[in-house]
């Protein structure tokens, strides 16, 4: 499609824009938005993919290899050129290696942001439908609400209340207000173009459309974003914690592997270059430059494992966090709660009615069960509902599946509605009460406001938390007739809210007030309201909601339940899914608002409901939490719900409920919305922390028995203990099948009977055991070669300990799969037996014809064989200090 214009977006008017795109309010067509995309292209900013090549490259990149790989051309020079490919090839092997880690965890990170594209909601083909944004082209017709991420830069064609951060773009922290009726001048910076909204900025409140104007880089976005150099990736705190590890233990082999070629060279000058290959061989086997990409791996596969229970890990890092939460800071509805919900109960001061029908289908009965039969009233209360919930929300029928659209607990009030008047007379109603305001539901004010017109006057209807509609209506319908409200019969009304809320109903007020003209200001049209009814909604707990708060307290994992509604109703569900209050339990926010952090900080230990709070309070509920030293997770769905979100632990934002600013400001994401998930994904936390311990304890140790054996056999001036070839097959042999199994653990038992653990990965009492590990396998495997060498010869001597260390690490990845648990009360884990026997074979290969030349072994005399099985129990010795219940953190 041809620009022809010169003139900027927002200097047309919306219908010009339309015009020049060639589209219409009913949005495009799929076939012309495919012709499109292949003009335009994807709509996103560059992604750079590393390709496999380069991740093989970035293998042997490292420096020590580089000069291995020159000793073994220098020592080829000089004739020995079967030794120099030998080493080669294992460095080639190496280098595969750690290819296949690396690339297996990119696939995986990878696989996980396809987990995350986003979606824009966009009429195409005259229908409002969900496209991946990147999808999106100039012409799509964007529908905008509160949270939601704007996926290009758009011309707007309506707007109501429309606010959107722009920060992200302009630096501008205070949301800036649109309009889609503004035509501005040519040279108005972006920071003042009001009719105009731009990708990746955020609706903050309001609702609007727009007409996609520019997609991917000719977006301002993409315009800084090519400007600025591409964003190097960031390295997660623990991959920083371990590169830092691995670099410190490196320079301590590397000052080690200097002494040894000093020393080596000391004792025969003739042999530099054989020295210097065999201390490179021993940098490169022990320092673990490896330990990152095999976290990394590790933590990407159990990410992966975790999306499949539907708990989206947005970084890779909060799977630590995870695993030590102490505090599961959950919202009720729709979590804890199934979200699906329908009007069980309708109550007017004089008169109940029950409600017959289950789930948004729109048939059932309302039947009188209390008092006297009110016609008038109750045909008024579904009229006024119809016209004021129908603003936002609609009941779709899809195969005869019926669903609702939009917020729940007011799709419910619709239904109601469709079941006392037919879709005529709802129909009817919202054609007579024509919408002329709307005010949204706020978690602030916990209300909605419409205003319609009502034959030749105006129609105000509010609904909301009903105890709150009462404080600021002055008027209550009875039997058709508004009385005074007095206190009598606002107690009466409170008393009856209670009662429905201690049931379990979420409780819906609904008030009105009929005036001659709409004021201005907003507060002044939600003001003086007559109160008419109060609906009971039933909302009940998910199925394995209560199993999964029986585990949490298994785990002493605190459940909180954090909460807009009703604290009886709140308490009733609390108690549904078995968790035990009363009423000291229970926090309401304005109880909260009024106390200081420090009154905060005494009681919230105690606290098990937060009720009718605020997204804020949910922010000072989690500093609190934390200041005690607790990890948080605390869920959040709306916009006002990322700052809470930021501040905990582990923000977790609803996949399916949950606006785009909630999802951009979690950790994890639950896809079905579900309590119980984040239960699991704290269960898998557990989990993937304990297997990435468990092949850094298992590498560490292996790497320090390695470095040991070589250095003190160097000190005792001992011929060579390993040759380069061999010092390098052990690290192929220890960190390919056994490390990799270790990270593929079941779970340890009680893993989930067991209090919330806060550790380090790497803290002084584990070097000290590394470093005593090293020690004894290192010290055994000397001692054997120093034994052997005078009756057998340096070739039968050398090929012994050579396979004696393979074994003791076999040993010792034995005694790695549990820091404290026993190994006979551990569960089987067959990859390990696997790979274990795979390390077997691979040593095997090394010590028997025809590759025994190329690794300078020899067979080992029948006598020797029984001795080598000292060496995989040495490590057992660890079982002991299990035994003993010394702790390594
Ligand atoms: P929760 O924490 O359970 O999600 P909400 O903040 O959604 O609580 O709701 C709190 C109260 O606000 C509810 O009890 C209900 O009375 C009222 N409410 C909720 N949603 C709406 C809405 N869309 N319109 C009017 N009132 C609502
Ligand atoms: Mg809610």
């Amino acid at each position: 499609m041809e620009k022809e214009i010169k003139k900027p977006w927002h200097s047309l008017s919306a219908e010009e824009v339309i015009k020049i795109l060639k589209t219409s309010s009913k949005g495009l067509t799929s076939e012309e938005a495919n012709k499109r995309l292949k003009v335009h292209g994807y709509n996103e900013i560059s992604v750079k993919k590393k390709s496999p090549l380069q991740i093989f490259l970035r293998q042997f990149e490292n420096f020590l290899i580089l000069i291995l790989i020159i000793a073994a051309l220098i020592s080829a020079l000089l004739g020995e050129i079967i030794d120099s490919i030998a080493i080669g090839i294992v460095i080639l092997i190496m280098g595969i290696m750690g290819f296949l880690q690396e690339y297996r965890a990119e696939k995986t990170i990878e696989a996980l942001k396809k987990l995350m594209e986003p979606v824009s909601l966009v009429i195409r083909d005259g229908k409002e439908q969900q496209i991946p944004s990147k999808n999106l082209v100039p012409g799509d017709i964007l529908i905008l609400s509160e949270g939601d991420k704007i996926p290009a830069d758009a011309r707007l064609i309506e707007s109501y209340n429309l606010e959107v951060d722009e920060s992200s773009l302009t630096g501008e922290s205070v949301p800036v207000a649109k309009d889609a009726n503004a035509v501005l001048p040519e040279d108005t910076p972006v920071s003042n173009r009001t009719n105009m909204v731009f990708a990746g900025t955020y609706v903050v409140r309001g609702k609007g459309k727009a007409v996609i104007v520019e997609t991917g880089l000719t977006t301002e976005l993409g315009k800084i974003a090519v400007e600025v150099a591409e964003a190097k990736e960031e390295k997660t705190p623990l991959e920083v914690e371990l590169d830092y590890f691995a670099k410190r233990i490196g320079l301590v082999i590397l000052a080690l592997s200097a002494i040894v070629f000093t020393i080596y060279v000391l004792i025969d000058r003739e042999q530099v270059i054989h020295a210097l290959m065999a201390s490179i061989a021993l940098a490169v086997a022990a320092i673990p430059e490896g330990l990152p990409a095999i976290a990394t791996a590790i933590l990407a596969l159990g990410a992966l494992r975790m999306s499949k229970k539907n708990a989206l890990v947005k970084r890779l890092s909060a799977i630590e966090a995870l695993g030590s939460v102490d505090v599961i800071c959950s919202d009720k509805t729709g979590t804890i709660t199934k979200g699906e919900m329908t009007v069980k109960v309708v109550k007017f001061p004089n008169s109940e009615y029950s409600v017959s029908g289950a789930g948004y289908e729109p048939h059932g009965e309302l039947k009188l069960s209390n008092g006297k039969h009110n016609e008038a009233d109750l045909k008024f209360l579904l009229e006024i509902l119809a016209a004021h919930i129908s603003t936002d929300v609609k009941l779709i029928n899809k195969e005869g599946k019926w669903s609702i659209q939009g917020s729940p607990t007011e799709g419910a009030a619709l239904v109601l509605s469709y079941k006392g008047l037919s879709p005529e007379g709802v129909n009817k109603a919202i054609n007579e009460l024509k919408t002329v305001k709307i005010i949204p539901f706020d978690r602030f004010r916990k209300r909605k406001t419409t205003a319609h017109t009502y034959q030749d006057r105006y129609l105000v209807v509010s609904s909301g938390a009903p105890e709150m509609l009462l404080d600021i209506s002055f008027k209550v319908r009875i039997d058709g007739v508004e009385k005074p409200l007095t206190d009598d019969i606002k107690s009466n009304i409170l008393s009856e809210i209670e009662r429905l809320a201690s049931s379990g109903y979420r409780t819906f007020g609904v008030a009105y007030k009929i005036i001659e003209e709409i004021p201005e200001d907003d507060e002044e049209l939600e003001k003086d309201l007559v109160f008419l009814a109060v609906l009971g909604i039933v909302d009940p707990p998910r199925e394995g909601v209560k199993e999964a708060v029986a585990m949490t307290k298994k785990a002493k994992i605190k459940t909180v339940i954090v909460t807009g509604d009703h604290k009886l109703t709140a308490m009733a569900i609390a108690r549904m899914i078995g968790l035990d209050v009363s009423e000291e339990n229970v926090l309401e926010g304005a109880t909260l608002e009024k106390m200081s952090d420090e009154e905060l900080l005494k009681v919230i230990d105690n606290i098990t409901v937060f009720a009718r709070v605020t997204p804020m309070h949910k922010v000072r509920i989690v500093r609190a939490l934390k200041s005690k030293g607790y990890r948080v997770a605390m869920t959040g769905d709306g916009v006002n719900d990322a700052p809470a979100l930021k501040a905990a632990d582990v923000g977790v934002a609803m996949g399916i409920r949950g606006t785009d600013v909630a999802k951009e400001a979690a950790d994890l994401i639950l896809l079905d919305d579900n309590y119980a998930t984040i239960v699991e994904a704290v269960k898998e936390g557990r989990l993937i922390w304990e297997n990435l311990k468990k092949p850094i304890n298992f590498l560490l140790s292996c790497n320090l028995a390695e470095v040991v054996a070589v250095a003190t056999s160097a000190f005792a001036k001992l011929p060579m203990i390993f040759l380069p070839i061999q010092l390098l097959w052990i690290n192929v042999v220890t960190d390919s099948f056994p490390a990799i199994a270790l990270g593929l653990e079941p779970p340890e038992p009680g893993l989930l009977e067991r209090p919330p653990r806060k550790e380090r990965l790497i803290n002084r009492r584990k070097l000290a055991y590394y470093v005593f590990m090293g020690l004894l396998l290192g010290s055994t495997t000397v001692a054997f070669y120093a034994l052997l060498l005078p009756k057998y010869g340096v070739g039968i001597a050398r090929t012994f300990v050579f396979t004696g260390l393979v074994l003791a690490e076999i040993g010792l990845a034995l005694v790695s799969r549990s820091e404290n648990n026993l190994i006979f009360k551990l569960p089987a884990n067959k990859k390990l037996i696997w790979a274990l026997l795979g390390a077997i074979i691979l040593q095997l290969i090394a010590i028997l014809p025809p590759l025994n030349t190329v690794f300078k072994t020899e067979m080992l005399p029948k006598e020797l064989l029984p001795l080598l099985l000292v060496f995989p129990v040495v490590p057992l010795v660890d079982e002991i200090r299990k035994k003993l219940g010394i702790r390594l953190s």
